[in-house]
């Protein structure tokens, strides 16, 4: 392997390090620690397991976990209900809304309802639209973690020709806007994208977020660029196991790249990190009180 690893667990525990001390001196100077909410609708139990680590995290960082967990059968009348008791809340900070909702409730009209200023996902159109015109905005959790991961290695990434594969709200489009931010020539692919190998080779920066099993091939890689891989992908390991493989075939594209994240251990460590860094941001945002340039 010719290419140097980025450990996101490492910079997660480190990012996680600073906001606990954020943490400390908010509460020195507000007499509160800052507050997440964290909503489950249903017993999904992948989301159940997130809502978990985000609430023991939360704790972690000496900051207050608020848990609500409403049934399967909850009405979108009820859990706005409970979003904007939240919103009035001057005790939460963050209000996070844990995705996939039951079917008889319309996302779009959740996230609508959250006050963009306690939106630590940066979900809300009004945070999208702060981070499109590039004024300061509440960021979604992972594309601003792999953003940190890039900046911690390449310093300044000005003038980088970078490929972002995948174009959701969550992941690939803010991701770009990001990108974009620090002055990269950015490409957004997708599924409709002509000769996506060929558009990937150009790529200084390789942003893989796509949700397929080792897509992105060794070949694709432009020697010496550097490979974020988001994807999160659960595969047979044989022998009735499984394992998670993300969305860049490993092994063919560290033997060409100069930087890669590896799955699990890259990305997927930075999203809950950035979470905690977003509730005491936007508690900081919320009291008038100056940024952490810690954070
Ligand atoms: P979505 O399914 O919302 O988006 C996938 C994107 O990939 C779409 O824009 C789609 O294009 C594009 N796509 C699909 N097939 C192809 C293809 N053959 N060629 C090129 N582009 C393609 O996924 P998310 O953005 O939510 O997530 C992407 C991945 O990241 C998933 O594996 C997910 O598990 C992972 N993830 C990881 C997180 C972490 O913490 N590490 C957090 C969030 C997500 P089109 O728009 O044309 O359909």
């Amino acid at each position: 392997m010719a290419a140097d690893l980025i450990d996101g667990k490492a910079f997660a525990e480190g990012l996680r390090g600073r906001v606990a001390e954020a943490a400390q001196r908010f509460h020195k100077e507000s007499g509160r620690a800052p507050g997440l909410a964290v909503v489950l609708v249903g017993e999904d139990p992948a989301s159940s397991v997130y809502v978990r680590s985000k609430g023991k995290a939360c704790r972690e960082a000496g900051m207050e976990s608020i848990e609500h967990r409403l049934p399967e059968t909850t009405t979108q009348a009820e859990l706005i209900a409970l979003v904007e008791s939240l919103n009035a809340d001057d005790m939460v900070d963050g209000i996070l809304v844990q995705l996939p909702l039951p079917s008889q409730i319309d996302d779009k009209a959740v996230i609508g309802a959250i006050d963009p200023a306690k939106d630590v996902d940066g979900f809300h159109v009004v945070n999208a639209g702060r981070l499109a015109v590039g004024e300061d905005a509440l960021v979604p959790c992972t594309p601003l973690g792999c953003l940190m991961l890039l900046k911690d290695r390449l310093g300044d990434l000005s003038g980088k020709d970078a490929v972002v594969i995948g174009r959701s709200n969550i992941v690939g489009k803010p991701m770009a806007q990001l990108l974009l931010g620090e002055s990269c020539t950015v490409t957004i692919a997708h599924s409709r994208t002509k000769d996506l190998p060929d558009v990937v080779r150009r790529a200084d920066i390789v942003v893989a977020a796509v949700g397929r099993a080792e897509m992105v091939k060794g070949d694709w890689i432009k020697p010496g660029a550097i490979v974020i891989d988001v994807g999160i992908n659960r595969v047979d390991a044989g022998e009735g196991k499984t394992k998670l493989v993300g969305d860049v075939a490993f092994d063919e594209a560290a033997a060409v790249s100069a930087a890669i994240t590896p799955v699990p251990g890259g990305v997927g460590p930075m999203t809950i990190a950035v979470l905690l860094r977003n509730t005491v941001v936007a508690a900081r945002a919320r009291l008038g009180l100056p940024k952490e340039a810690s954070l």
